[in-house]
């Protein structure tokens, strides 16, 4: 450590490891949980910059302190020499807008996820490009304390775009936080703003809709769905906005029903498909909860050639993982079962806890329990807008399989 950067870092309070807990920030692992935490030497608020130093007082990194969260400290760097302020946030962003770049040009995006927390160096931001919008998450306390800072580093290097606000997602109330949700500058958002994605124009709902207002993490596997649906009927599990159903027809199925307990995604659904200019005579929209609907088209013999089974997270605890594998076996044995020969199984687990080894488990038992065989085609993954730090595994929570029933 240089003189100066110990003079800039003497200011700040001190997170004190316990002896033999500083490995994992070796490995540049970005958390530091209560437990490694010997003391914290000085006072910090929710959500301050801290140093954190080994048991013996050795500079480790530099992040935000979560008092109220059992990630008591997120990593912003590891390396001394660099201040947490608006120009340490313009260089993330810059670095994370480079690729975000890369992949616009090549697959013709204009939406995409800009900041994926952890894995492009700012832990507990999530911030997602619609068009002219940035929709911007803070989901930690040290996300929420650089508020003002974050966003002027945004103004700067998008000057154009209008800001809105929806940290109202309830992981905050784990960090201590109130939810908030509104405009922050530029333009309010329209009641649905159109994006591109793969030749697909898809209507999203910034303001009220799920997440950010659009699962973006989904675009590769929506677009794969078109190499399995031609003249074959579809079932769309879970559909929210419609987003796996357009690019059904646009791959020619000769049906597809969306299902959802959300009317007003299923709404959005359908002004999908027209604004698309595809045939809706094509298209059913269910309003239902899929585990009882998949039993009922059971009972009625209904039979489907592709299934998309896309559900929202089951499991937000190491508790409920137990209670999610039972859910997720469920619904893709019904989903197997409601399955012609030759069709496929197109299914999903965007839970982080599940890990692609469990979830190929789970999928497996579903088919002895279905009593089929079925083969493992294809593997997906969150788009590559959602890309995955190295040293934080845990960013790849998004998985799937495209399955072939025998
Ligand atoms: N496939 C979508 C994203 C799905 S998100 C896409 O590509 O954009 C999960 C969806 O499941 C949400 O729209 C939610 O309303 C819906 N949902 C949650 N529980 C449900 C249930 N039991 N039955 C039907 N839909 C459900």
């Amino acid at each position: 450590m240089t003189a100066s950067t110990h003079t800039q870092s003497a200011a700040l309070p001190r997170v004190v490891l316990a002896k033999g807990r500083e490995k994992s920030l070796l490995r540049r692992h970005p958390w530091v949980f209560s437990g490694a935490v010997a003391r914290l030497e000085g006072k910090a608020r929710s959500g301050e910059t801290v140093d954190i130093v080994d048991h013996q007082g050795k500079w480790l990194a530099r992040g935000a302190w979560s008092p109220a969260s059992q990630i008591r400290a997120r990593v912003w760097t590891f390396d001394a020499a660099e201040a947490i302020d608006t120009a340490f946030f313009i260089r993330r962003l810059e670095r994370a807008q480079q690729w975000r770049n890369e992949l616009a040009e090549r697959d013709n995006l204009n939406s995409y996820r800009l900041i994926a927390g952890e894995s492009d160096g700012l832990p507990g931001v999530t911030i997602d490009r619609f068009g002219p919008f940035l929709v911007l998450q803070l989901l930690s306390a040290g996300a929420e304390y650089q508020r003002a800072a974050l966003l002027s580093a945004l103004q700067t290097l998008y000057p154009d775009s209008s800001i809105y606000d929806r940290s109202d997602v309830a992981v905050r109330k784990k960090e201590g936080l109130e939810l908030t949700h509104g405009p922050v500058c530029g333009e309010l958002p329209p009641d649905l703003l159109p994006i591109e994605e793969h030749g697909m124009q898809l209507l999203v709902d910034i303001r009220h809709g799920h997440k950010t207002g659009y699962y973006l993490d989904q675009r590769d596997s929506r677009y794969a769905t078109r190499r399995y649906v031609t003249n074959r009927r579809v079932l769309n599990c879970f559909s929210y906005t419609g987003g796996f159903a357009v690019s059904a027809l646009m791959g020619s199925c000769s049906q597809v029903i969306s299902v959802d307990t959300s009317q007003e995604a299923l709404d959005i659904a359908r002004q999908n498909v027209e604004l698309n200019g595809l045939d809706l005579q094509k298209a059913q929209f269910v309003r239902d909860d899929v585990f009882k609907l998949l039993r009922k088209y059971r009972d009625d013999g209904e039979k489907f050639d592709v299934i998309i089974m896309d559900p929202p997270k089951f499991v937000e605890n190491k508790g409920q993982l137990a209670g999610a594998c039972r859910g997720y076996k469920d619904i893709n044995m019904l989903a197997i079962q409601l399955l012609n020969p030759g069709g496929t199984l197109l299914t999903f687990s965007c839970s982080g806890l599940m890990t692609s080894d469990l979830f190929q488990k789970i999928v497996a038992d579903a088919a002895l329990d279905a009593g089929r065989d079925i083969q493992l085609i294809e593997q997906f993954r969150q788009a590559a807008d959602h890309p995955v730090i190295a040293s934080y595994p845990e960013g790849l929570y998004l998985k799937g399989f495209a399955c072939r029933i025998m």
